[in-house]
């Protein structure tokens, strides 16, 4: 055997692995819509061609981000066929086809399992929201509002109609703002164009997320995500959890402010969650974000309204929670469970509904449990 036949081998290697993940998507065909599918196949024949043309040329292939995105899928498809659809990934499904249905014309993203990140991400390559195999599942979701935001910033073609260009330009805009402000707020100083931009982009999800969903993003990210000591962490494509955080309280407040001024019918819900959530943030930071500089807040409000307007334009993005939230939150206090149909609620009800309940004292896990249970077999 020469060299060149110990890199055909690997890539030998690849191409049947790829083969094999590929035959055991096809039980879940069902699942995937024709134009889902269809580009997937397309993925793989490109994937599986430069393969070929590899193991002509003697040269060897790694895993590449195609294959990762299949063994996600296919992993996610196997699980939950195994856990009897008990998992929450049918939840995730769901929630992100709500979502789509809700910003008009747009192409609901695929999901799929993933053993690595720390935290849900977004492939542009496939589409493809991941969602941690380990996990709470049913309370982590709202993260996925978050996913599908980069999903309709990127996935560009595919959006146009439902106004993702008018995020883009936001996102663009923060950006612009940032270097003229000489980042120094706001980075770790070593800002390049590239890093502006996903910083922004990264503000721009949780305004959106904060607007799809309400109270349960925030209250998300608050009670399992941010560690108090690392509230002014300035990661390397992430804006510190403090100025995120508000940006997000920002986003409740222009939403509740907006149900005042033009809903017939007052709607106390969204005026109600912002008082909840600006609760927790004083709990878990201990101020109310005095901390930062005025000109900080005058800054983040400002980009905050800016998306809230492109979100406007959507339509129906915005959540202002309904009766059925305080009606499920009430079920699961009571445990008076058994009593109400299932099917009525949307994904956003129920995490809604949920988190309210959580949050409102100790649970132990055995009422946790019973309380996905529920709220799973509710949405
Ligand atoms: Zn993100």
């Amino acid at each position: 055997m020469n060299p060149a036949d110990l890199m055909r081998l690997r890539t030998v290697e690849r191409t049947c692995e790829l083969e094999r993940m590929w035959q055991l998507l096809d039980p879940f065909r069902a699942d995937l819509t024709q134009e889902q599918y269809d580009g997937l196949q397309r993925q793989y024949s490109r994937y599986h061609d430069r393969l070929v043309r590899r193991e002509q040329d003697g040269t060897a292939a790694g895993v590449d981000a195609f294959e990762r995105d299949l063994v996600s899928l296919v992993v996610g498809r196997l699980l939950e066929a195994e856990s009897g659809r008990r998992g929450a990934t049918p939840a995730a499904r769901r929630l992100l086809t709500q979502l789509a249905g809700r910003a008009g014309p747009v192409a609901v993203p695929l999901t799929g399992l993933e053993f690595e990140p720390r935290c849900e991400t977004w492939s542009p390559l496939t589409s493809l929201v991941r969602l941690r195999v380990s996990g709470s599942g049913f309370w982590e979701l709202p993260v996925l509002a978050h996913e599908f935001a980069h999903c309709l910033i990127t996935d560009a073609p595919a959006v146009d109609r439902a106004g993702a260009g008018g995020l883009r330009e936001v996102r663009d805009e923060i950006a612009r703002d940032l270097r003229s402000d000489g980042d120094l707020w706001w980075s770790d100083g070593a800002e390049t164009d590239e890093r502006r931009g996903r910083r922004a982009e990264e503000l721009v999800a949780d305004v959106f997320a904060t607007y799809v969903l309400g109270f349960a993003y925030p209250a998300c990210c608050m009670a399992l995500r941010i560690a108090s000591d690392g509230l002014d962490t300035r990661h390397e494509i992430h804006p510190s959890w403090r100025h995120r955080v508000w940006a997000m309280l920002q986003t409740m407040g222009q939403v509740s402010a907006q149900e005042r001024t033009e809903c017939t019918r007052w709607n106390d819900f969204p005026a109600e969650a912002e008082k909840q959530a600006r609760e927790l943030w004083r709990t878990l930071s201990g101020d109310d974000g005095h901390t930062m500089s005025q000109s900080e807040r005058a800054r983040l409000g400002l980009w905050t309204h800016r998306v809230t307007e492109v979100l406007n334009g959507f339509g129906t993005l915005r959540y202002a929670g309904s009766r059925r939230v305080a009606v499920l939150a009430g079920e699961l206090e009571t445990g008076r469970t058994r009593t109400a149909p299932p099917g009525r609620d949307t994904v956003a009800d129920a995490l809604n509904a949920a988190w309210q309940w959580r949050l409102s004292r100790h649970r132990t896990p055995d009422e946790v449990r019973d309380a996905v249970t529920y709220c799973l077999s509710r949405c």
